[in-house]
Order: C-alpha cells, then structure tokens, then sequence
C-alpha cells in the first residue's frame, strides 16, 4: 500500500508496477498537495554561494530516465530543458560566480556570457546576470494528474483518506479494511505531521510556499528567471511566479502578505501588461537538515516512510524512490544521511 499520490507516491507506484508488483495507492484528491502547485523546477547550482546541489550528477541522471520513460507511458510532456537566468546584488557575488565558473565541478553549468536579449523587451533587466545551463523544469502537476487517471484506470488507487489508526499488522502483513499488504509506505506529504506512527515534530520542519499563475499577453521565453523568486514560463503566455516562502503560518491557505509582496516583485520585474491568474499556496514536506526522510519505522517492519522532498523533490524523489524499494527488496543500506533512523526514536 502507498498512502499519498504525490510525487513521492506517484514515483513509487510508476516503479512498483513496472516491477511486477500489486500495489494500492490511497489518495484523498491531491489535497494541500505541495506537488501540485511546484513549479518543478532543477537547478544544477543554488543559493547565494552557488553551491552544486547535494549529489546532482547520481540524481540528475535517475531523474531524467524516469521522467522520460512516464512521459512515454503517459503520453504527457513533463521535461523542458530550461537555462536559469540569475540576477546578481553585487560585484563580489559576480567575481565569486566567475571564480566557481572555472572549477572543473561547475564549467559544465556556466554560460558565460548571459543571453538577455529574449528578456529585455519585456523584463527590467537591469543589473548584474548570470546564467546556468543544464537546468530543468519538469510539469510535475501534469504528471502526477496523469498518473492519478493511470492509477484509476487500473483500478489501483483509491479516493479517500487513509485512516492510519485503523490499520493493523499481524504476521508480518499489514492489513486495512478489505485489504491485506506486505508493506506500506506512507508518502503524505506534510501531512505525516498528523501519522501518529511516527514522531515527526522531531524531525519535520514544514515551509509553506506562495506562487502566483500569472498571464502576460504576447510574450514567450525559453528561460527561468530568478530575481528574488523565480519567473518560469509553462505554457504559452502563462508563467509561475514565486515563491514566498514561511517558515511560521498558521494554515495552508494564500496569505495577503504574500500577495502584496510579489505583487510588488512582480510589477518590478515585469515592464509590460500582466494578470494575475490565481495566487496559490502549499505547504513543502521540509527536513530540519534539509535531507530526504525514508526508511523502515523502528518497532513495525512492513511500515516504510518516504517523504522529506523539501523544496527539491523533481531532482530527489526519482533517485530516492529507487533506492527505497533496493531496501525493501534487497535490505541495502539507504545511508545514514537520510535514513529515518538518523533521529532519535524513529
Ligand atoms: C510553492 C512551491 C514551489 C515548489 N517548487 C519546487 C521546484 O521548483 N522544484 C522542486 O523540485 N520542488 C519544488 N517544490 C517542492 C515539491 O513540491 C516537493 O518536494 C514534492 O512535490 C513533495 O511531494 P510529496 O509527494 O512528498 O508531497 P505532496 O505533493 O504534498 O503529496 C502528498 C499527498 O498525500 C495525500 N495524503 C496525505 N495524507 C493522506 C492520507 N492519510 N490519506 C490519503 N491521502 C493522503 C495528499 O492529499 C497529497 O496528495 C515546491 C513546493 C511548493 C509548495
């Protein structure tokens, strides 16, 4: 049984089923779902210091096979190949990027000189840029919406709210109403904070995430822009903006602080006509040490979790979904950097 047909249970299922295996997904309708409203974006180097993200040649490489083999079996587009336009505060940050750009480790990434002409007609691109190549951008609603209608298909998914306290295991089966399973996975998402199985205030450090669907009228580009938040084209005139991010709220819903604040970004980056679509919020199943959570529940073996995506799940979950079921099936070693058993009681 997997609980939760985000991304996490959605990457799951796709491989449990190409192994042969029956499986059950439980999903309440994508509620509060943080996969629904990423903009999906993978970027090879983050962050102020430009840091290579943790392991992005291993994840990089299991991602884009697994992207491209569910676009083929679901007949959806997922994976765009998207430079990352980047704007600079100052001097010393450009001199730290073209520094970094020389290292063997980063080159690959580096274009160097960036291409804002596309940009300039509509965008205020004033300043300092840099620009990175062997980026992506992966339709991650798209993909876990055609999964869904896959999995119904099949009739292997199930439109309800799992109620874990009505589960109960025996003789190394797992059973659930009408149902008996070796194992369950629980990949709910933020929502593992209510799981009474495990202690996640320990380790679960929730971030809610605002976005804007914003519509500007005859303008199209290749490219993902970062100055403060991300502008990321999806399809035709329609563009992901965002997001402001919350480490203290008290629910899930789209705050008017929020609004103001990119309303006022976006009216500073933008220089033409633009509409704001819809102002989205979800909340990101974050990690106190910013690591996947995944592994077998200490005092019930058949019960596994796999959650903890955080802000990266498009470059993450394939890899981590993989090594998961190797566990499962042939006991190897998760590591302990993000096994679940790195926090204490768990
Ligand atoms: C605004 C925003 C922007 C983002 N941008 C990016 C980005 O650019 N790049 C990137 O890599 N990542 C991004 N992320 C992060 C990304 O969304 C997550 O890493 C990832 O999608 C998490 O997937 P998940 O399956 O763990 O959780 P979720 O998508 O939240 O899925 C959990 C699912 O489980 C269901 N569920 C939970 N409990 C139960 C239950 N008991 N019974 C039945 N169903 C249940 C929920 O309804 C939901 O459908 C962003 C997130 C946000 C909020």
């Amino acid at each position: 049984m997997i609980i939760g047909q985000g991304l996490a249970g959605s990457l799951l299922a796709d491989l449990l089923l190409k192994r042969g295996k029956q499986i059950m997904v439980y999903d309440e309708g994508h509620l509060g779902s943080s996969t629904a409203n990423a903009a999906g974006i993978i970027n090879p180097v983050t962050g102020r210091r430009f840091v290579k993200s943790w392991m992005f040649d291993q994840l990089i490489e299991v991602a884009l096979a697994q992207y491209q083999a569910l676009q083929m079996s679901l007949g959806v587009h997922l994976i765009r190949e998207r430079n990352i336009v980047r704007s600079l505060p100052d001097r010393k940050a450009m001199n730290d990027w073209l520094m970094k750009s020389q290292w063997p480790d980063y080159a690959p990434y580096v274009v160097e000189e960036p291409g804002l002409e596309e940009l300039q007609e509509f965008l205020d691109m004033q300043g300092l840029w840099s620009e990175v190549t062997g980026g992506y951008q992966i339709d991650l609603p798209v993909l876990i919406k055609a999964m869904r209608k896959r999995l119904l298909e099949m009739k292997v998914l199930r439109e309800e709210h799992f109620k874990t306290e009505l589960m109960h295991q025996k003789e190394g089966s797992v059973y659930y109403t009408d149902l008996q399973a070796k194992h369950v996975i629980f990949c709910e998402g933020f929502k593992m904070a209510t799981n009474p199985l495990f202690e996640s205030s320990v380790f679960l450090n929730p971030s809610k995430g605002e976005n804007f669907l914003l519509k500007i009228p005859g303008q199209s580009m290749e490219k993902m822009i970062k100055r403060k938040f991300f502008l990321v084209p999806l399809q035709d005139d329609i563009y992901w903006f965002g997001a402001k991010d919350g480490w203290h709220f008290e629910d899930g819903s789209p705050s008017s602080e929020a609004y103001e604040l990119l309303k006022r970004h976006a009216l500073k980056l933008i220089k033409v006509p633009f509409e704001i679509l819809e102002h989205r919020a979800a909340i990101r199943p974050t990690i106190k040490d910013r690591r996947p959570v995944i592994g077998k529940h200490r005092a019930f073996p058949n019960v596994y979790l796999f959650n903890g995506l955080g802000t990266k799940g498009s470059s993450l979950g394939p890899y981590w979904a993989r090594r998961l079921i190797q566990h499962i099936e042939e006991g190897s070693s998760l590591g302990h950097e993000v096994d679940l058993c790195r926090f204490a009681n768990q």
